[in-house]
């Protein structure tokens, strides 16, 4: 309810200031200083708490237990994943966002300064002016430089935050080594118990921190948004692209409120709803931060505070979801994909359009959480289906918007995950010594 009131008190207080206000960037960016800072807390907490979450989590677990556990959370994130590319295709196939009658509606409205043109058939359409320059780039410099296109001065400095988590260290690599290491203390025995113990101990400090956090969180997330709003110039370009982002955002509120809680309820049999509201402050947090890694904190304590999961299970499968579950990256990547080509006024067979579907899947497994990654790795569902990879510049415009509720998608799904796993995972779980209950502290 909170954080209901914080986020349109955030929305108030944007429009106010940028109404009655002439703030240089400098102000922007000051005015914008206290969501920055909640952003940074998140983002620093992250590598500490998958750390110790993953190696108490695997540790306190019997390793064939462990092993069951990571294959149904692994089998469940993939079918879902599927499924979300399967409805966006669906969708982007019957609304047709970017058949050519649009897209010359879109190009009499007129351009703006980061969308120049939208032309039909497969003329040329370029977006920015680097770009254009740069036709020649390698691919790898295209991405840069498209990135570069999109992030202004302060948020160049967010990039370089989550680049630590993104580029310093592979997040995939960290979580198998986690992995690994978990299995083999938890079964050195006596020796490895000390370890067991450290690792509980440096867990209990980091969900402490996160605590200090979330005191943080109402004034964070208010001025994240009002400084989003202020910041952002052009809003015309939502209007031109707006059926474009309907089929996006109708895709993800059918998987989110549909599809997802019809999996929980067949499985798990209990109310999905009741389970998603107890995920409330873990969603809008991801809708602020755009980033379901530093979202983790977040999405811990509501599946074990607020939904009960058992932390033997949400200690191992949330980290992983976080990093390989993104059913809202994937659906949006199919759409976008498939938008880019109808604006190109090509027709794609049913080869491609499976081909749309592998690549989207694998690409949203391997986008990294954070802000915009899954614009990065749409150039890999791009060149799959022969389409230039510049094109991503066409969605750039409104990418920070629809980044926001896929992550959302992507953090309910790896939540409903916990639940699922758990359910399907009770005789074991049952099973296993008492003690390794007693392993797990509770730090609340
Ligand atoms: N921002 C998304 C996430 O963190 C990834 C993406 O789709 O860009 O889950």
């Amino acid at each position: 309810m909170l954080h209901i009131f914080v986020c349109f008190s955030g929305i108030g207080v944007g429009v106010l200031v940028r109404e009655y206000s002439k703030l240089s960037n400098l102000d922007k960016f000051y005015f914008a200083f206290p969501g920055e800072v909640l952003m940074r807390m998140l983002k620093l907490i992250i590598l500490p708490l998958i750390i110790s979450s993953m190696i108490t989590g695997v540790a306190a677990l019997d390793s064939s237990i462990s092993g069951k556990i990571g294959l149904r959370a692994i089998i469940y994130y993939f079918c879902t994943t599927l499924i979300a590319v399967i409805l966006g295709i669906v969708l982007v196939v019957i609304f047709k966002p970017g058949a050519s009658q649009r897209a010359e509606e879109i190009e009499r409205v007129g351009s703006t300064p980061e969308v120049t043109t939208y032309k039909t058939k497969r003329e040329k359409v370029d977006v920015t002016s680097d770009v254009e320059k740069n036709s020649s780039m390698s691919r790898e410099e295209l991405v840069v430089t498209v990135m570069m296109a999109e992030v202004s001065e302060n948020k160049t400095q967010e990039y370089k935050v989550v680049g630590v988590y993104s580029d310093g260290i592979n997040v995939l690599g960290l979580i198998i080594f986690c992995l690994v290491f978990g299995v083999v203390i938890g079964n050195m025995g006596e020796k490895g118990q000390v370890l067991v113990d450290f690792f509980n101990a440096l867990n209990e400090a980091t969900m402490r921190i996160v605590q200090i956090i979330m005191w943080y969180m109402p004034v964070g997330i208010l001025f994240l948004i009002a400084g989003k709003i202020i910041e952002v110039d052009d809003w015309e370009i939502f209007r031109k692209l707006g059926l474009y982002m309907a089929t996006v955002l109708s895709g993800l509120a059918i998987h989110s409120i549909v599809i997802l809680p019809l999996i929980y309820l067949i499985i798990v049999r209990k109310n999905p709803f009741r389970f998603a509201m107890g995920m409330a402050q873990a969603l809008l947090t991801a809708l602020m931060v755009s980033s379901s890694s530093a979202t983790l904190p977040v999405t811990f304590r509501c599946a074990e505070e607020k939904n009960g999961v058992d932390k033997r299970i949400t200690r191992f499968v949330l980290p992983v979801g976080a990093t390989i579950n993104m059913d809202g990256t994937a659906l949006y990547e199919a759409v976008a994909a498939i938008f880019i080509a109808q604006l190109n006024d090509l027709e794609l067979d049913i080869g491609q359009i499976i081909t749309i579907s592998v690549t989207a899947t694998a690409a949203s497994i391997g986008a990294a959480g954070v802000p915009q990654a899954g614009l990065v790795t749409m150039v890999i569902v791009l060149s799959a289906v022969g389409l230039p990879a510049e094109d991503v510049t066409l969605i750039i415009a409104v990418d920070w918007l629809l980044d926001r509720f896929r992550t959302m998608v992507n953090v309910l799904g790896d939540a409903f995950g916990t639940g699922v796993v758990e359910k399907l995972s009770k005789r074991e779980l049952e099973q296993m010594d008492v003690t390794s209950e007693v392993n797990i502290v509770n730090p609340f």
